[in-house]
């Protein structure tokens, strides 16, 4: 068999009056070959400019063997070393590729990914929503979600308080504060310190991810598990993070980690250091979720998967079939490759546009904005700001 040709397809998938989500696009892949099978795949990490490196690449990958994943993926690493280390928009590209590869192994194979990734420890994946009030936290719990995530840079602290006393003790809480790089390092260790009374799974990205030694710091004064990893875009960019146990759950982002055998193997160093897995999913579409949920039913230290519940009404029209969600849990498809097919006439009615978030005019680009915003951050609730992507 040989990969003939990969064609793209990018979308809007965001909520045009979202200032966050406003910017938000999907691009899924599809490799064909020479024997009529095609796999598809979903590329986070920027997808407009994602889009002209799978383009770019796809010239030196006609005629390959899709079966070689290994071989392929060191192809694609080493035809871009030239352009400095692999970022997102490479680790976005490899992964929408790779991805492909795997649904194609799987259909030609009649096997599902999950097989092919080393066989399933569970048929069904627990997943996590978002909540931000004490409404939306009790209406997902109805609807079976045993899990909720809520933060942002807006009085966290209050928003735990709400959902906690809402949803009682039972119900495990997150709080992702997205890393802004403008909070210091203090700030996110006083909250850290106050969260710990809400028994949280997890305390995410509570600084920008760029320093490691902020995050270490925050990880050794906060006694609260502490998660990160979503912006990083290989293996090489959560090894310290994992091998200084700095970290108790490392969260790769499914679109924009270079590959599910690179995921792989950031679960396989994670375990050695008894960290856990749960990747980041919340600005996701659709494939790179099936996907995501095919490696996950095969780590054995696999913790959650984060979930957009109640989505843009896009992510229900551009994949087919629906994944089954039962009480929280997304169950694993035992269907040939990852199960499921992208449909292309739904993608072309969402033309992509801006694709980089829209800048707050008030913002003044300076970190003493921490300093102005830490009533906020600390205590009393102000006006709502949007959340950007999670
Ligand atoms: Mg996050």
């Amino acid at each position: 068999m040989k990969i003939t040709e990969i064609k793209t397809y990018l979308m809007h998938a965001g909520v045009p009056d979202s200032s966050g989500w406003k910017a938000r696009n999907w691009l899924f892949v599809k490799v064909f070959t020479d024997e009529g099978v095609y796999g598809v795949g979903e590329a986070s990490g920027w997808p407009r400019v994602v889009e002209t490196a799978i383009q770019d690449l796809a010239q030196i990958l006609v005629g390959d063997d899709p079966f070689e994943i290994e071989k392929i993926w060191q192809k694609m690493y080493l035809a871009m070393m030239g352009h400095g280390m692999t970022g997102i928009v490479g680790g976005g590209a490899m992964m929408g590729i790779e991805m492909a590869l795997w649904d194609i192994m799987g259909k030609a194979l009649n096997l599902p990914v999950y097989k092919l990734l080393g066989g399933r420890l569970r048929d069904r994946v627990r997943l996590y929503a978002h909540a931000h009030n004490a409404e939306t936290a009790l209406d997902l719990v109805e609807r079976g979600y045993g899990a909720l995530k809520t933060g942002g840079v807006t009085d966290p602290l209050g928003k735990v308080v709400e959902i906690r006393e809402a949803v009682g003790p039972d119900v495990d809480l997150m709080v992702d504060i997205h890393g802004p790089p403008w909070l210091t390092t203090k700030d996110a260790i006083a909250m850290g310190q106050a969260l710990e009374a809400f028994d949280l799974l997890f305390y995410e990205d509570p600084v920008a991810p760029e320093n490691v030694e902020a995050i270490a710091r925050v990880a050794h004064a906060v006694n609260l598990p502490i998660a990160a990893g979503e912006r990083h875009a290989n293996m090489w960019g959560v090894r310290e993070l994992i091998e200084r146990e700095i970290i108790d759950v490392v969260q790769p982002d499914t679109g924009r980690a270079a590959g599910l055998s690179q995921m792989k193997k950031m679960a396989a160093l994670a375990e050695m250091h008894y960290v856990t897995f749960a990747p980041h999913d919340g600005s996701l579409g659709p494939v790179a979720e099936m996907a995501a949920v095919h490696l996950c039913a095969t780590l054995p230290n696999f913790l959650i998967l984060e979930h957009r519940e109640d989505d843009v009404p896009q992510r229900y029209e551009v994949m087919e079939p629906q994944p089954t969600i039962v009480d929280g849990y997304m169950l694993v498809p035992d269907t040939p490759g990852l199960g499921i097919d992208i449909v292309e006439e739904a993608i072309a009615k969402y033309p992509s546009t801006g694709n980089v978030s829209p800048p707050n005019p008030n913002e003044e680009y300076v970190y003493f904005r921490a300093r102005e915003k830490r009533a906020s951050w600390l205590g009393a609730r102000v006006e709502e700001t949007p959340e950007d992507f999670s």
